[in-house]
């Protein structure tokens, strides 16, 4: 079966003025579905039909083929991205995921101030990271379309995607004022303290 692009789990009008309608109808419903059509027009002859999302992920890795590579894993990252973000309602970390932050980032603001500092600071295309490293959180950024589902000890938690195409309709050129407005207000931390599980992977997966 072809990989299909998940519905936003949210309304397109619902993060107001943080990520507008306009921004998801090109973001969501031009961008991450045209990854999702370049995937399924380049698997029909790589005999990986019936794979999942994430194990066509790691065999386009484990064979170096890059243009399958970058086009699954951007439909794995985006359906995880929009699931990161849920409409301003004051929402803050809570239980488990607000001690763990806390222990590591001494506060939420301190947490963001960094996650922020690595988004604005990445080069160029790319997504920033919240990840589990065995029991503990870390910040982090990948290049282009690279995702912690190859990468030992990063289980996603919560990203940030940095590509201009990301921000530029509602902030322009402004990285920085996308970053702190986004994370500030519109972070869906109840899926973030999900993933504590170490099965956010799954919860943007798909069965081929
Ligand atoms: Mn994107």
């Amino acid at each position: 079966m072809p990989f299909t692009l998940p519905d936003l789990p949210f309304p397109k009008s619902a993060l107001g003025d943080y990520m507008s309608q306009e921004t998801l109808d090109y973001h969501h419903g031009k961008h991450h579905k045209a990854y999702v059509d370049k995937t399924n027009g380049m698997l029909s002859d790589k005999g990986l039909s019936g794979a999942s999302l994430a194990q066509v992920i790691r065999a386009a890795r484990e064979k170096g083929d890059n243009p399958l590579f970058n086009n699954s894993a951007q439909i794995w990252n985006h359906s995880f991205y929009w699931n990161c973000l849920a409409p301003p309602e004051g929402q803050q970390p809570s239980g488990k995921l607000a001690e763990l932050i806390a222990e590591e980032f001494g506060s939420t603001d301190q947490l963001l101030a960094k996650l922020k500092e690595e988004a604005v600071g990445h080069f160029s295309n790319g997504w920033a990271w919240l990840v589990l490293d065995r029991d503990r959180l870390s910040i982090t950024s990948l290049r282009d379309a690279d995702t912690p589902l190859v990468h030992e000890g990063m289980k996603p938690l919560l990203t940030l995607d940095v590509w201009e195409h990301a921000y530029y309709i509602d902030y322009r050129n402004a990285r920085p004022d996308f970053a702190e407005k986004v994370l500030g207000n519109i972070v869906n931390w109840d899926f973030v303290g999900q993933n504590l599980d170490g099965k956010g992977e799954a919860r943007a997966d798909q069965q081929g």
